[in-house]
């Protein structure tokens, strides 16, 4: 460890500290301002590795199979993202759909690649330049993954729809349901300098 791996920067008041060893339930924080700096996560390689290979198994599941079925007024229907992306560009809705395809599928698939062989290549303690590539692609694409909002979106929408019609929750959207909570956890809860410091140069 050299000098500069023992000074962290507060990300929200830009003020230099010294780092502690702290255990694992314990939280540094911020003297100025109370921010979170880091925290320390139990096994985290182990975790990154197995909740990305969930990910990215209930990423094909919730794409292929339809996330609700509707029957409203006599009208019977599946949705599936792929085909309400392709329903969007054919009404005419181009940037929409094509927004969609990049933030719930193109991005969330690359996000989840790349954190499953940044992972691999760190269990097996593989040196490489790839690695630090990869990272720098994890801190750039969880920022444009939308799995999250889109899923909060699809129970508010149903909400509605409850009203008008019988709703049928399929496959789908219980794969669509835990992939919610795997991203949100690898994204959103892991704080990104956790995964930095597990890089070792
Ligand atoms: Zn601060």
């Amino acid at each position: 460890m050299n000098d500069l791996d023992k000074i962290i920067i507060c990300n929200r008041c830009q003020t230099p500290h010294i780092k502690k060893n702290i255990t694992n339930d314990e939280i540094a924080i911020c003297n100025i301002c109370g921010n979170v700096l880091y925290k320390k996560y139990n096994n985290l390689l182990l975790k990154l590795f197995s909740f990305s290979l969930s990910a990215f198994i209930f990423f094909f599941i919730a794409n292929l199979f339809p996330v609700i079925g509707i029957d409203i007024a006599g009208y019977n229907g599946e949705l599936r993202i792929i085909e309400t992306i392709f329903f969007l560009f054919n009404n005419g809705y181009v940037f929409l759909s094509f927004f969609t395809l990049m933030t719930i599928v193109i991005f969330p698939l690359m996000l989840i690649s790349a954190t499953f062989m940044f992972s691999l290549l760190r269990i097996f303690k593989i040196k490489s330049k790839f690695s630090k590539e990869l990272l720098v692609l994890i801190t750039i694409l969880r920022e444009f993954v939308y799995i999250d909002i889109f899923f909060v979106a699809i129970l508010v929408s149903l909400v509605k729809i409850f009203e008008y019609g019988y709703i049928l929750l399929g496959v789908g959207f219980v794969s669509l349901a835990i992939l919610f909570v795997l991203m949100i956890y690898m994204y959103r809860y892991i704080n990104i300098s956790a995964y930095w410091e597990l890089l070792d140069v």
